[in-house]
């Protein structure tokens, strides 16, 4: 079981088998969160959309 912390409310996450990039919510406050890395197990509010619209930009 793979275990970490909400970076908003920093209650505990356990996830059995978390995959990079697998979207999740946190159970507490139902923030939307992101697996960022699985060793060790770290979850990130998700900010695709963010650096992607920066990265396509430089892209282009
Ligand atoms: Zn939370």
């Amino acid at each position: 079981m793979a275990r970490t912390h909400c970076p908003n409310c920093d209650k505990v996450i356990e996830i059995k088998s978390p995959r990079v990039g697998a979207a999740l919510v946190c159970p507490e406050c139902d923030v939307d969160l992101e697996v960022i890395s699985v060793s060790p197990f770290e979850v990130d509010f998700p900010l695709d959309d963010d650096w992607d619209d920066d990265d396509t930009d430089d892209w282009n």
